[in-house]
């Protein structure tokens, strides 16, 4: 047993993040983790890994796409998945060290195993239990299931079976056409395969302005994409050979099919607190299972704190980190504080759509007086086409995507 000014549960990038940050300032901290590296879903199976393999299928495009036009010939291009596949683990392997080197620099205790508050002040982690004068939940979220679609993580994926295909099947279809779905769309799209996305609602990227979304659909559209909107998915069903996936338009209620190789269920996120005893330690959960806390990440339940996306708000690895600083200052004793009206969003598709702020819709329903001016450059730019690659195995790029910013 050991004691601790502070305890974060969970090493992701609200987690990881606010524990440098108050170790730095003082504080005798520790952070649970129960996977076998830290960094969160966001180094291991979200942000990083997804950019790396956008930045690598990027690179795809412009050889076969513009290498010729800028006057680079090159022989053809060939794609050899597990290579870039590896490529990617190497990306999400330097970053994860990174984070335990930063650990050990600023005397960060990484607690390995599945943490569970059990008593006041007390954190147990595989049996062994920890004193804390601070408890912070950042225990993440996780891929929310779909009723009648069973994920196997080999036909049927979520995003993080998504990022480890084996081959570039030819036939992806993608439920959901949220960040996540469009982003992964473009990295197997970018490799050859067919992308097929069938989303319940009439508009891309819920949430995002609605001139933006419509902008958005044209150009995947004309990148390759096939959309399927208004339309709810009853079931996958597991052929020897196929998947069909069934599905009704919402306006007429008709039945439809269409085969696939490959399924992504990429309906979403939820928040993942199982495990952790919070009924037992009396911690109120909203009705979408969020740890409920105040303006300053405080639960109802005193000397126990929630960052992160396990807490309401946009599920972004910076609006994370921002969390776990501004609480790390507060359990500090100084003043911690995160502007939700200014958290940026970007989908690292091509071309990047990055948006800040309230929407013109958003702030029409609020009554709000809005002007709008529509952006020519979206219409001129260039869509970029999809094409298969020829043939396999090939070297790839070295240049690596920035890491998550732990800040020391
Ligand atoms: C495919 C994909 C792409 C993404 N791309 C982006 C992007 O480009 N930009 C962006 O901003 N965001 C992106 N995100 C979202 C981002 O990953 C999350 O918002 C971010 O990771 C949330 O950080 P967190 O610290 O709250 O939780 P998490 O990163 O989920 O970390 C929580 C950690 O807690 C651990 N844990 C849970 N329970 C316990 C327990 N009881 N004991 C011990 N450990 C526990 C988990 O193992 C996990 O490692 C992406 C997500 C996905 C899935």
């Amino acid at each position: 047993m050991a004691d601790y000014d502070l305890i974060f549960i969970g090493g992701g990038p609200g987690g990881y993040v606010g524990a440098i940050r108050a170790a730095q300032l003082g504080l005798k901290v520790a952070c649970v983790e129960g996977r076998d590296a830290l960094g969160g879903t966001c180094l291991n199976v979200g942000c990083i890994p997804s950019k790396a393999l956008l930045h690598a299928s990027e690179m795809v495009h412009e050889a076969e796409g513009n290498f010729a036009t800028m006057g680079i010939i090159a022989k053809s291009v060939s794609v050899d998945v597990p290579k870039m596949l590896a490529y990617k683990q190497g990306v999400v392997d330097g970053n994860v060290k990174g984070i335990e080197f930063l650990f050990k620099k600023n005397k960060v205790d990484w607690l390995k195993g599945w943490g569970r508050i059990t008593a006041k002040g007390e954190v147990t982690v595989d049996g062994t239990a920890h004193k804390a004068k601070n408890i912070v939940i950042a225990t993440g979220s996780e891929p929310s299931p779909l009723k009648g679609v069973e994920v196997d993580q080999e036909r049927v994926v979520d995003s993080t079976g998504a990022l480890e295909l084996k081959a570039v099947p030819k036939n992806l279809v993608i439920i959901g056409a949220g960040v996540i779905g469009l982003e992964l769309g473009s990295v197997w799209g970018r490799l050859g395969a067919k992308v097929t996305v069938i989303e319940f609602l009439d508009q891309i990227t819920p949430g995002q302005d609605g001139e933006v979304a419509k902008q958005f659909q044209r150009i995947l559209t004309k990148q390759g994409f096939t959309f399927i909107m208004g339309a709810a998915v009853s079931g996958v069903e597991k052929l020897k050979t196929k998947l069909k996936v069934g599905y009704a338009l919402r306006k007429d209620d008709s039945k439809h099919e269409i085969d696939a190789d490959v399924v992504l269920v990429a309906t979403g996120r939820r928040p993942f607190t199982k495990g952790l005893g919070l009924e037992e330690a009396g911690v109120a959960l909203d009705d979408k299972g969020r740890v409920k806390t105040d303006a300053r990440w405080r639960s109802n339940v005193e000397g126990v704190y929630a960052i992160g996306d396990v807490i309401d708000g946009p599920m972004l690895a910076h609006k994370a980190e921002d969390e776990g600083m501004a609480v790390a200052e507060v359990i500090a004793g100084r003043h911690g504080h995160v502007n939700y009206g200014v958290i940026p969003g970007v989908i690292y598709t091509a071309p990047e759509v990055s948006s800040v702020g309230a929407t013109e819709e958003q702030l029409k329903a609020e009554g709000k007086a809005t002007r709008s001016a529509s952006s020519a450059s979206w219409a001129t730019v260039a869509p970029r086409r999809i094409s298969p690659p020829k043939a396999s195995s090939s070297c790839w790029p070295t240049r690596k995507p920035t890491a998550s910013s732990a800040r020391t």
